[in-house]
C-alpha cells in the first residue's frame, strides 16, 4: 500500500456492491465528511459499482486520502465501450453520480478501464489514523446496508420537507418586502420629481450667471484692448526718463540718490514686463491669434533667444544649454510668435531652477518640429500641472513667491501653439524638475486649399448657435422659404465654427452672439481676419435690442425675440 491508500476492496459481482457502498461512506466518515457528503459518496460509488459489475468483472477499489480529497480509483476489465459514459443520464450511465462529487472521471485503455471519484477534504486526512479506523470497522452484510439507505432516504426525506417549510417562509417574506420596495419606489418618484423641479429652476438660475459671467468677461477684455497704450505709455517714459538721468556724463546726484534711481528703473521694467504679459493675452483673447507664417531661420532665433535670456540666467549654479541646430532645419511658422513661446517657457524654467540644468532642445522629424524645454528645478505637483495654465494662477511657495511673476506667461503660451498649430505637453515632479515639449507643423496646415468655389451647387447655410432650440426653429424656418436646393450646416460648439465655415464656405452664415467659449464677436473678427473668408454675410442673430455691428457691410442683424420666416428670407435674399 503506499502512503495515501487507505483501503482497497475487490470485488467481483453485482452482489459486492453493498459492501462497496458500505466502504465509501466508512472512508469518508473516516477521512471526516459529514453525514450528507458521505451519503454522496457512498450512493455515487455504488452507481459506479454498479455499471462496472454489470458483466462479470473483477473490480479493484483503492482509497487515497490526499492531503486534498478523497480519491476513489476502480479499475478492471471490460469488453464494452465506457468512455461516453460519464455523460450518459440513466440507469446505465453515471451522468447523476457525476453530481455527487467533486469530479468523476473515466478512462478507458483498451478492455482496462478506470473510473476516479473525486471528492474535495476541507482539512488534510491522517491517512495512517483513517487507516486504523478502517481496521476497527466490523464487516457489514446487504441486509445493514439496506437499512443504511432506508435511514438516509427518511433523512433526506426529512431535510426535503423543512426546506420546504423554509421556502414558504421565505417567500411570504418575500412578498412582504416587495410591498416595502413597492411603497419605496413610489415615495422616492415623488422626491424624485420634486428634485427635478429644483434642477429646473437651478439650471435657469445657472443660465442667468453664467450670461453675467460672460458679459463680465467681454468688458475685461474690451478694458484690456481699450486701455493697452495708456498703460504701456507712462512706463516706457519712466523707463526713458531713468535712462536719461543716469546716461548724463557727470550726474548731479548723491550716490544714494542714483541708487533710487536704478531701483525706480528696474521697478518699471519690471511692471513693462507685467504689463505686456497681461496685454499679451487680452490680444490672444480679444481676436483669433492670426500668425504670419514664413520661413524661419531657427539658428538665428535661437542665437537671438540665446541673448535675450542672459538677465534671466543668473544663477550660477544654473547652467543654460540652448540648442544650435547646424544645419537648421528649414520651417515656415510666425519667428515672433514661436519667440515668444519659448523665451516663456526657458524663463519660467530658468526662474524656478536654484541649482543644476535648463536645457532647450531641438529635434527634427519629417513633418513636425520638437522643442522640449527640461530643467531640474522645484518641478510641480500633479494636482497643480493644468491650474498653471488658467490666467493668474501661480503656485504657492517661497520660490515662486520671491521670483515674482504675473501667472499669465502658461496661459498665453498654450493659445499661441494652438494659434501655430502645434501641441504642448508638461510632465513635471517635485523636487526632480519640469520638462515641456512642444510640437509644432513644418509648415502650417492650411485646410482652406481644397475648399469648394462659393459659386456653385445649392445655397450653403451654416447655423451656428449652442442653443438646440433655436437652431431647430431657425432650420424650419430656412425650410420654409422657396427657390433652390439648400445645404444646412448647425454648428453647436461655437469653437468649431471657424473651421466649418472655412470647410464649407457658405453663403450666408446665421451666427449667434453669445455662446460658451468662444463669442459670435469673436468668430466675426476671426471671419474678417481670414482673406478667404472676409466677405461671408453674416446675419447675427441676438436678444440684445442694442447690438450693432461696428461698420461691417456684410453684417445684417435679427431679433431672436421676432424672427419669422419673412425676416430669415429677406435676411437669406439680402445674403
Ligand atoms: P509666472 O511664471 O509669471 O508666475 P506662468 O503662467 O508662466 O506665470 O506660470 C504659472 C506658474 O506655474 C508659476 O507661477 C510657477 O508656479 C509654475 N511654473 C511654471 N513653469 C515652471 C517650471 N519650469 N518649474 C516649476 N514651476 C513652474
Amino acid at each position: 500500500m503506499t502512503d495515501d491508500v487507505v483501503l482497497r476492496v475487490h470485488l467481483r459481482g453485482e452482489a459486492d456492491v453493498f459492501a462497496l457502498r458500505h466502504s465509501g461512506r466508512s472512508v469518508a466518515a473516516a477521512v471526516g465528511l459529514d453525514a450528507s457528503d458521505q451519503t454522496r459518496v457512498a450512493t455515487a460509488l455504488s452507481e459506479v459499482g454498479r455499471v462496472l459489475l454489470a458483466e462479470p468483472a473483477a473490480v479493484t477499489t483503492l482509497f487515497r486520502a490526499t492531503p486534498r480529497a478523497l480519491n476513489i480509483e476502480l479499475s478492471g476489465v471490460t469488453h464494452r465501450t465506457l468512455a461516453d459514459v460519464r455523460e450518459r443520464p440513466g440507469p446505465d450511465g453515471l451522468a447523476g453520480a457525476a453530481r455527487l462529487v467533486d469530479d468523476l472521471r473515466v478512462v478507458q485503455d483498451a478492455t482496462l478501464v478506470t473510473i476516479t471519484l473525486v471528492k474535495t477534504l476541507r482539512t488534510p486526512p491522517n491517512p495512517a489514523k483513517v487507516r486504523a479506523e478502517l481496521a476497527a470497522l466490523r464487516p457489514t452484510t446487504p441486509a445493514d446496508e439496506l437499512w443504511r439507505q432506508n435511514q438516509d432516504l427518511l433523512t433526506a426525506l426529512d431535510e426535503a420537507e423543512r426546506s420546504r417549510d423554509a421556502q414558504i417562509r421565505m417567500n411570504e417574506e418575500l412578498e412582504e418586502t416587495n410591498r416595502g420596495v413597492l411603497a419605496l419606489y413610489n415615495e422616492l418618484t415623488e422626491e424624485l420629481e420634486h428634485t427635478n423641479q429644483g434642477v429646473v429652476a437651478l439650471y435657469a438660475e445657472l443660465e442667468d450667471r453664467s450670461q453675467l459671467l460672460r458679459e463680465a468677461n467681454d468688458a475685461k477684455t474690451r478694458f484690456l484692448r481699450h486701455v493697452n497704450h495708456e498703460l504701456r505709455a507712462p512706463v516706457n517714459s519712466i523707463l526713458g526718463l531713468v535712462r536719461v538721468m543716469t546716461s548724463v556724463a557727470d550726474p548731479p546726484f548723491s550716490a544714494e540718490q542714483e541708487h533710487q534711481i536704478e531701483l525706480v528703473g528696474r521697478s518699471a521694467a519690471d511692471l513693462l514686463r507685467m504689463v505686456n504679459d497681461l496685454l499679451d493675452l487680452a490680444k490672444a483673447e480679444a481676436t483669433r491669434i492670426q500668425p504670419s507664417w514664413e520661413p524661419v531661420d531657427l539658428r538665428v532665433l535661437l542665437g537671438q533667444l540665446r541673448a535675450a535670456l542672459a538677465p534671466a540666467h543668473s544663477r550660477p549654479d544654473v547652467t543654460l544649454a540652448v540648442a544650435d541646430p547646424d544645419p537648421p532645419p528649414s520651417m515656415v511658422s510666425d519667428p515672433l510668435l514661436l519667440t515668444q513661446v519659448l523665451r516663456n517657457l526657458t524663463t519660467n524654467a530658468l526662474k524656478y531652477t536654484v541649482r543644476g540644468d535648463v536645457r532647450l532642445d531641438v529635434r527634427t522629424d519629417a513633418d513636425t518640429i520638437t522643442f522640449v524645454v527640461t530643467d531640474t528645478g522645484i518641478g510641480i505637483a500633479a494636482d497643480q500641472q493644468e491650474r498653471i495654465f488658467e490666467e493668474f494662477y501661480q503656485v504657492p511657495g517661497a520660490l515662486q513667491a520671491q521670483v515674482g511673476g504675473t501667472g499669465l506667461g502658461l496661459a498665453l503660451v498654450r493659445r499661441l501653439v494652438t494659434a501655430l498649430g502645434g501641441e504642448l505637453d508638461l510632465r513635471s515632479a517635485p523636487d526632480d524638475g519640469t520638462t515641456v515639449t512642444v510640437v509644432l507643423p513644418r509648415e502650417p496646415q492650411r485646410p482652406t486649399d481644397e475648399v469648394p468655389p462659393a459659386s456653385e451647387g445649392p445655397t450653403r447655410i451654416v447655423v451656428v448657435d449652442d442653443d438646440p432650440t433655436f437652431r431647430r426653429v431657425l432650420r424650419s424656418a430656412l425650410d420654409a422659404l422657396d427657390g433652390d436646393d439648400r445645404e444646412i450646416a448647425e454648428v453647436a460648439d461655437a469653437r468649431e465654427a471657424l473651421p466649418v465655415i472655412a470647410r464649407v464656405r457658405p453663403h450666408v452664415v446665421f451666427l449667434d452672439l453669445r455662446m460658451p467659449g468662444v463669442s459670435g464677436e469673436e468668430i466675426l473678427a476671426g471671419l474678417r481676419a481670414d482673406p478667404a473668408l472676409a466677405t461671408t454675410p453674416v446675419v447675427v442673430v441676438t436678444s440684445e435690442p442694442s447690438w450693432a455691428p461696428s461698420d461691417d457691410p456684410y453684417v445684417t442683424v435679427l431679433s431672436k425675440t421676432s424672427l419669422d420666416v419673412d425676416a430669415v428670407a429677406e435676411a437669406v435674399r439680402r445674403s
